[in-house]
């Protein structure tokens, strides 16, 4: 398979901090192209099943996905896996273990928003979720646009929910062995999701691609809706240098925040192995 498939490999569903279904999703993957597609929810496979039933109902080829949170050097950084089995009980368990804390945490996080005479944080960000076991720091976000007190999601992680600002809570999530292991155990592919987020300097960027590989990870995402395009190339050069496949994908949440459409990315830099030519064998077409 070629470079030019459109391949989104990476966007969020009702089943984490996506606004739309898994079938709504699928419906506007192939209204925009796309033919190859993984729904990618944070610590969840709960959708995987729906998601394959609508892709195939599309018409669409098909990959499972999930994007696994990973604490590495004290920085929260995400894994997706992909082309993995969705019944297995291993990784269904370390991804229930990984969704622990999130009640208490968001508590916490509501606790620290009432201090700064932001009230009522916890039960406002539970309206927007889909799935009790995943509230997250965009349920927040979505709280503190409707009630205005700030315009827009990019705004809020400005003021709010990040590192020394109000409502932000460190977590301790999967670490980087499991969450790998997780994934490749259960048959499927480990990828860095969106590496130039993660803000490390040189030395720890090298030290979290060294691991990665060292746990059984092969790929990584280079053309994602969290890089810019002058990002691309950096990360290219760092999938050559360390052998891994590259991926594609917009990590889409919501036609209302997402900046990047599902299918809409450039594709891949020609010279990169697409993370689709290694998983053939795990692609389920309609
Ligand atoms: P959590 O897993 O609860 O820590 O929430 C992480 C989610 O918050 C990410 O998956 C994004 O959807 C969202 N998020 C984090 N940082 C930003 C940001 N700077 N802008 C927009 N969304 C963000
Ligand atoms: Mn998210
Ligand atoms: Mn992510
Ligand atoms: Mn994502």
């Amino acid at each position: 398979m070629t470079h030019t498939l459109n391949a989104d490999l990476h966007c969020h569903s009702v089943v984490s901090d996506g606004t739309l279904t898994p079938e709504q999703l699928a419906a506007r993957a192939k209204a925009n192209g796309v033919q190859l597609w993984a729904l990618t929810d944070h610590d969840e496979i709960g959708g995987q099943h729906r998601a394959m039933a609508a892709a195939r109902a599309e018409g669409m080829a098909y990959l499972t996905g999930v994007e696994i949170s990973v604490t590495f050097a004290d920085t929260t950084v995400h894994i997706v896996g992909l082309g993995f089995d969705p019944d297995d009980a291993a990784l269904a368990q370390g991804l229930a273990a990984t969704r622990g804390g999130r009640g208490e945490r968001a508590r916490e996080m509501a606790d620290q928003l009432a201090q700064v005479g932001i009230h009522g944080a916890y039960e406002g960000a539970l309206k927007f979720v889909g799935n009790p076991e995943l509230i997250s720091r965009t349920h927040f976000a979505r709280f503190l646009v409707e009630t205005g007190v700030c315009k827009d999601t990019p705004e809020v992680f400005r003021r709010f929910l990040t590192e020394g600002k109000p409502g932000f809570v460190p977590h301790r999530w999967a670490t980087l062995g499991n969450a790998v292991r997780w994934i490749t155990q259960a048959g499927g592919m480990a990828v860095i999701a969106h590496p130039a987020r993660y803000k490390f300097g040189a030395t720890v960027e090298y030290a979290l691609f060294s691991e990665f590989k060292q746990h059984g990870g092969r790929g990584v995402e280079v053309v994602t809706g969290s890089h810019t395009p002058a990002e691309y190339p950096v990360y290219a050069d760092m999938a050559l240098e360390f052998g891994l496949a590259a991926s594609r994908g917009s990590d889409f949440h919501s036609p209302d925040e997402s900046h990047t459409d599902l299918g809409t990315l450039p594709p891949l830099p020609g010279q990169l192995t697409p993370v689709w030519s290694l998983l053939a064998d795990r692609i389920v077409t309609p």
